[in-house]
């Protein structure tokens, strides 16, 4: 009895189920489970069905299904909850070709150790059946099953198959009723016990089988036989459809989960992947148009101020062009004045002069060339002091202005240097007088010269130049020593150096031409001392006669005697240095406006080397700015690039969420 009880509680014909699925006898029925194993059948590539034990790799060869049964049964090793792994040729049944494993639960009451069970077996099924007896009611032990199921596994796919209807062909006329009573509870089992399909859903959980009949009728045909044959119930061709629809739907739900299984997975993975994209493209985005528009704003400050630059530049060359022309002028002004005040008082430089002096030659020529280093030192000394110190100033204040005018133009690196361009030192202006070569054709005329001499007189009668001719005339072998007083020139009548040429006009003096000239001067005499002696000298001769002419030849003599004694060597120094002032006041008075434009141009030169040379700084900042744009654009062009990039990769990675969504929505999410 017990027997029957255990077949009558758990042989509800879960075996021959399996077997009408597979269409072969593969497990043994209707002897019921005698060990508490579970029982799983998979395919196997090779010809011959074997089983395995837990535990043991030993594959255990099974001719026949009775063969099977009693190796289970006789197998005392077996522990309860173990699985033995029936393997079954793919050949013989296409439903295992899809790596498909049927478990069977075991026959006997497996409360006790149901949750390890479940653990072990049922976590990572896909589809559940409850085969259930359609002749009883559910019984609370398959039901708990269930429960314990669901509570691990959210609402796993569970189908109930009420078998053995054939037995209710036999009563007919309770047939609706009896369905209509398993129907209600079958769908309040799954409805509202288990809560895993929705009410309207559940009818297509729920099917009236007799797995007997189609294991039979399928066996049968297998052989060759036709599948109605025998005596079928009636309603079986019902039952067989009902069947069929069962296995459609589960196979429907078998390869769900193995889409599922394969690219569930994935197509999370994939949705993260996307997820993370789309963030990273926005973030790249967001920085790249941060970064644009930094850089948009940079290049037109840049440019703004490279414009700037351009435009002052061209103000500020005008504007110092000018400065330096007016500061020139300003110099060549200066030192022409400072020039002929020096020049005027040339007198006190040569008087300053000390040396060794003797008339001989040598020692002349020794003498002059150092007065001549000592007038060029001097008057460039007091020159210096005169001019130096002013322009000095003036060009210094102007290179401080070129500077802060500059420094704006410069960027805040290069203004700290700015100094470092302007030579820190005093401009020395250099007068370069050169005295040696504008004096170098100077002679004196140390030689005695009574002052009433007759050339003397002659000179002071006549005037210089008419007594040079008139000499020249009386003794044509007299030289002019007069150089000392040089003929007439105008400033700009050639080099200073160059001597006045003698006049050939003296050869064509007539005796004529000098008459007339002594004439004029004798008319002259009248107003003159010396013409008064000789008139009351002409007067007296007549009265006191010869003695007055012996006074007078006696004071003659003794004139001549003094002038003659004092004739000394100072004195003659005194001459040459007279003579030597004389000479080169006239010349420097050539070179003034020489030195100066000389000296105005060095301080021009100085003033347009400091300005080159800010300006070659601009230049360079200029060309900074230019290639700072160069570079900003190329920036800007690469973030544009990249912003777009980012967009179709964002775009991208929305399109793929959109595909990945409808694959999910399509393959992946259980359709009810
Ligand atoms: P299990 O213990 O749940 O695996 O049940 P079995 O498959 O071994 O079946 C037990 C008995 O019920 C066997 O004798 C089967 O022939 C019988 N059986 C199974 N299914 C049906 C069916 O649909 N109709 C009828 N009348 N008997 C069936």
């Amino acid at each position: 009895m017990e027997t029957t009880d255990t077949v009558k509680r758990t042989s509800n014909g879960k075996s021959t189920v399996i077997n009408a699925m597979l269409r072969d006898r593969v497990l043994p029925s209707g002897i019921g489970h005698t060990t508490n194993c579970f029982l799983s059948v998979e395919g196997t590539d090779e010809d011959k069905a074997y089983l395995k034990t837990e535990g043991s790799e030993e594959e255990k060869s099974i001719k026949t299904v009775n063969q099977l049964a009693h190796a289970l049964h006789m197998d005392e090793s077996l522990d309860a909850g173990c699985l033995v792994r029936v393997f079954w040729p793919k050949t013989k049944c296409a439903l295992l070709r899809d790596d498909l494993v049927l478990v069977d639960s075991p026959g006997t009451d497996v409360t006790t150790q149901l949750d390890s069970w479940i653990d072990k077996f049922c976590l990572d099924a896909d589809v559940f059946v409850l085969v259930a007896n359609s002749e009883s009611t559910l019984m609370n032990t398959e039901k708990q099953f269930f429960h314990k199921v669901n509570e691990r596994l959210s609402k796993p796919n569970i189908f109930i198959l009420n078998n053995r209807w054939d037995a209710s062909a036999n009563e007919p006329e309770y047939m609706e009723d009896v369905r209509k009573q398993h129907t209600d509870r079958c769908v309040n089992f799954l409805v509202e016990e288990l809560k895993v399909v929705d009410r309207d859903q559940a009818p297509s959980h729920i099917f009236f089988i007799s797995a007997k009949e189609v294991l039979n009728s399928r066996m049968q045909r297998a052989q060759g036989m036709p599948e109605t044959g025998g005596a079928l119930a009636e309603g079986f061709q019902e039952r067989l459809k009902e069947f069929q629809s069962f296995e459609r739907r589960f196979e429907e739900c078998i390869s769900q989960s193995a889409v599922k299984t394969k690219f569930e997975q994935h197509t999370i993975r994939a949705k993260q992947i996307t997820e993370k994209v789309k963030t990273i493209m926005d973030a790249i985005n967001i920085e790249a148009a941060e970064k644009r528009v930094a850089a948009l704003e940079d290049r037109e400050y840049q440019m703004d101020r490279l414009e700037f630059v351009k435009n002052q530049l061209n103000l500020l060359i005008e504007e110092i062009k000018k400065r330096i022309k007016a500061i020139s002028d300003d110099v060549e002004s200066k030192v022409s004045i400072a020039m002929g005040e020096e020049i005027n008082r040339l007198h006190v430089i040569v008087d300053e002069f000390h040396a060794d002096f003797h008339p001989s030659p040598q020692v002349l020529k020794i003498y002059k060339s150092d007065l001549l280093a000592h007038v060029e030192h001097g008057m460039g000394k007091n020159l210096a002091f005169r001019c130096s110190n002013a322009i000095n100033a003036s060009v210094q204040s102007s290179q401080e202005y070129m500077m802060e005018s500059m420094v704006p133009l410069l960027p805040s690196t290069a203004q700290s240097q700015i100094h470092m361009l302007v030579p820190n030192r005093t401009f020395d202006l250099s007068y370069d007088l050169n005295c040696a070569a504008i004096c170098s054709d100077f002679q004196e005329n140390i030689e005695f010269q009574f002052s009433l001499g007759w050339k003397a007189l002659v000179h002071r009668y006549l005037g210089s130049v008419n007594a040079q001719k008139a000499l020249r005339l009386v003794d044509p072998n007299f030289q002019n020593s007069r150089s000392v007083v040089p003929v007439a020139q105008t400033p700009s009548s050639g080099p200073p150096s160059i001597a006045a040429p003698p006049s050939n006009e003296t050869a064509l003096m007539t005796q004529e031409d000098l008459m007339i000239a002594m004439a004029t001067n004798l008319a002259s005499l009248t107003s003159r001392t010396s013409m008064s002696v000789i008139v009351v000298g002409g007067v007296m001769w007549k009265t006191i006669g010869w003695r007055i002419i012996a006074l007078s030849v006696s004071l003659y003599g003794l004139l001549y005697l003094y002038e003659r004694l004092t004739w000394t060597t100072k004195a003659k120094e005194r001459a040459l240095k007279r003579q030597f002032v004389e000479f080169a006041s006239e010349k420097l008075q050539l070179i003034v406006s020489f030195t100066s434009a000389s000296c105005s141009h060095q301080v021009q030169q100085e003033m347009a080397t400091t300005f080159a040379r800010l300006c070659q700084q601009v230049d360079q900042t200029e060309k900074d700015l230019e290639a700072n744009i160069c570079t900003l654009t190329t920036n800007i062009d690469q973030l544009e690039t990249v912003q777009s990039c980012s967009k179709t990769l964002r775009h991208k990675a929305t399109e793929l969420e959109v595909q990945l969504e409808e694959f999910t929505k399509q393959y992946l999410e259980p359709q009810q």
